[in-house]
């Protein structure tokens, strides 16, 4: 890979502005300066030094999100604030895309990323990937519509659901649930409740697949999976 494209990548500024880094000698690869920007390296095993500081390379970056509502699950949009556009510089030049949609009004776990594949995976009805959201009903969720969960239940355009676990967290004129689902179809968990002739009044994602919401995250706030964690969705 060329240096100034890795280092462009990596977030050290623009091609030009990396050009100029280099042009000032500030860039070793291996103890030698390096000015040329056509410069190929090998990001994994050469030692890049910027200003005397490592330089680390990587591909991915795997982001959770605790999303907040008001904005749309989607890189760019030319009226709508986006989840990308909540990202920091150093992230959003890694190009992260979120994993899946929740709705403007939808809060919770969002998973971002660079690694299509992994997002393909995550998102492939195949495999059946479990999603609890916690939701805030209006009307009285009874035993019924946790067998009707169960069993599948017929949305408005005839698709009939794969089962769903619903748990009644509080019943009453309104109620408070969690459901898993493993599939991923729009506006899933809003649309469950009108086939039961319920309304979803708050809805939020709390885990998808082995990963939790991560309560130290307040609303909008982001930070980079472990490697355990990435290592636990492969
Ligand atoms: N189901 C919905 O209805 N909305 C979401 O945002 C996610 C799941």
């Amino acid at each position: 890979m060329r240096i100034d494209k890795l280092l462009a990548n990596i977030g050290h500024g623009s091609r030009k502005e990396v050009k100029q880094l280099l042009k000032a000698g500030a860039v070793t690869v291996n103890g030698e300066v390096i000015k040329d920007a056509k410069q190929h390296v090998d990001p994994t095993n050469d030692h890049i030094m910027l200003y005397e500081e490592e330089v680390f390379y990587r591909e991915f970056i795997y982001l959770m999100m605790n999303k907040p509502p008001g904005v749309i699950s989607a890189t760019e949009d030319t009226r709508e604030e986006t989840v990308v556009d909540l990202l920091e510089a150093e992230h959003a030049v890694f190009n992260p895309f979120p994993v899946g949609r929740l709705d403007k009004d939808t809060e919770g776990l969002l998973l971002l990323t660079n690694d299509g594949v992994l997002a393909h995976q995550l998102l492939s009805p195949k495999k059946h990937v479990p999603k609890t959201y916690f939701a805030v009903i209006d009307g009285e969720v009874t035993d019924a519509d946790r067998e009707a969960f169960r069993k599948g239940v017929t949305l408005d355009d005839g698709y009939v659901t794969k089962p769903g676990e619903l748990t009644i967290l509080k019943s009453g004129l309104r109620s408070d649930i969690e459901l898993t689902i493993t599939e991923g179809k729009f506006h899933q968990v809003k649309r469950m409740f009108e086939a039961v002739g319920k309304r979803v009044v708050y809805l939020q994602r709390i885990s998808m697949g082995p990963l939790q919401l991560d309560e130290e995250l307040d609303l909008g706030e982001y930070r980079e999976l472990t490697e355990e964690e990435v290592a636990l969705l492969k």
